[in-house]
């Protein structure tokens, strides 16, 4: 095939998988009317009137900027201010005992890029869970990167510890750097969130793997829905377990605003690093403020100003905190109907415990969805599943949708 691209960028093309969906979703709306039209495709928070959900007191104190906050530039790293509010937002009560420096990025996607870029080797693999946010397979390849699957979960749908560990050793045998993913809690697409003996479980397996001192695991916590994940101190309670590792693992957390703030278009967040190692902390602020200015310059000042803004006063955080919580109580109604009557009818899903998606596995996803599609109902065909964003369907729309699903998998 001719092309102009340069022989690593030949190739290049992806079909977005929730856009097509959507796109139908909005023909079928434009067609029978909204309320004949369940679109679960979109993963952004709606309301029960189907309207884009924002945190009012988030709005009050960004339109409250001045022109000189919002359109100048930030400092390259980010605004000290800002990296520290973003470092006590993550950890809440449960700040590890190590070295911690944090980076600012544009949202989660930018700590993603950092990491697969600057914690593995051009041409290694990445191990991230099989069931996974489609764009990590993305940046890795736009970075020269592999990707390699772990299985989340066993035959009886629980944690799959064994996998991870069987991957990551047979990574860490060919490779000294092992750059491991992992998004919980509220992951998506499953809604699954690993426990904390589970998370205890899982870093003494990988302190076992880095016995040797020139292997080094780098763990990429992805927390992206953390503040949708049930009572948000105790989704934290796991970061604790982030001190006192050996020097040779790196845990960094991609944090976000988008989904915390609802404010997905301001595209800002931070990548935090944790270390034993001062040394290799101090490391990772340069190594990554470097590929700021390598990349994308500096982040949005004024979602950088937002947030410290909302550090600065308790009262702002306290209600822009409840504002969330009626949110995220939504969801969680939302999901504990759909839950029940998955439940009542035979439908079998992906453990959710929490946050913006459900997902059905299933062996024909395409074939589900268009069945469905033709049901006016419209959800979002993975590799090996079908998924339901119930953060943008309303409470209203969910009674007969499991079993709408169920039915529709039995006749296939
Ligand atoms: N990680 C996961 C699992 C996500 O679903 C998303 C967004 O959908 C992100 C990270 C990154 O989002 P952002 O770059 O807007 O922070």
């Amino acid at each position: 095939m001719n092309s102009m691209n340069a022989s690593h960028a030949v190739g290049k093309h992806e079909e977005d998988a929730v856009f097509s969906v959507l796109k139908a979703a909005q023909e079928a709306i434009a067609s029978f009317g909204r309320e004949k039209v369940i679109n679960g495709t979109i993963g952004a928070i709606y309301d029960d009137q189907e309207r884009f959900s924002t945190l009012f007191k988030v709005n009050e104190i960004f339109s409250s900027l001045s022109p000189e906050e919002i359109m100048n530039y930030a400092p390259i790293s980010g605004l000290p201010d800002f990296l520290a509010a973003s470092i006590d937002i993550t950890f809440g009560k449960h700040r590890p005992e190590a070295f911690v420096k944090a980076v600012a990025t544009p949202g989660g996607t930018g700590g993603v890029r950092h990491v697969f870029y600057n914690y593995s080797e051009q041409g290694s693999k990445i191990l991230i869970p099989d069931w996974y946010w489609g764009p990590y397979s993305t940046i890795a390849a736009e970075h020269l990167r592999e990707v390699q699957k772990y299985a989340l979960f066993n035959n009886d749908y629980q944690f799959n510890i064994a996998s991870l560990v069987e991957g990551l050793k047979s990574l860490l045998h060919f490779q000294d750097n092992v750059v491991v993913v992992i998004n919980t809690p509220a992951h998506n697409p499953t809604g699954y969130s690993l426990s904390f003996p589970q998370w205890e479980q899982l870093l003494a397996e990988i302190v076992g793997c880095v016995k040797e001192k020139q292997k080094r695991v780098i763990l990429l916590v992805d927390i992206a829905y953390i503040d949708y994940a049930g009572e948000p101190d105790q989704a934290r309670e796991f970061m604790t377990l982030f001190g006192g590792l050996p020097e040779n693992i790196l845990v960094t957390i991609a944090f976000s605003m988008s989904k915390s703030f609802l404010c997905y278009g301001l595209r800002s967040g931070s990548l935090i690093g944790i270390s034993s190692n001062k040394g290799y902390a101090e490391e990772f602020f340069n190594t990554n403020a470097y590929s700021n200015r390598g990349v994308w310059s500096n982040g949005t000042r004024g979602a950088q100003r937002l947030l410290t803004e909302i550090i600065k006063n308790k009262d702002v955080l306290v209600s822009i905190n409840k504002e969330r919580e009626e949110l995220r109580l939504l969801i969680e109604k939302r999901a504990g109907l759909f839950l029940d009557e998955a439940k009542a009818s035979g439908l079998n899903i992906c453990p959710y415990n929490a946050g913006f998606f459900i997902t059905v596995p299933c062996e024909q996803p395409a074939i589900t969805a268009t069945k469905l599609a033709a049901e006016n109902i419209f959800a979002v065909p993975l590799a090996k599943g079908l998924r339901f964003a119930i953060c943008s369907i309303p409470t209203y729309k969910i009674p007969g949708l499991a079993s709408k699903t169920k039915k529709a998998l039995t006749e296939i």
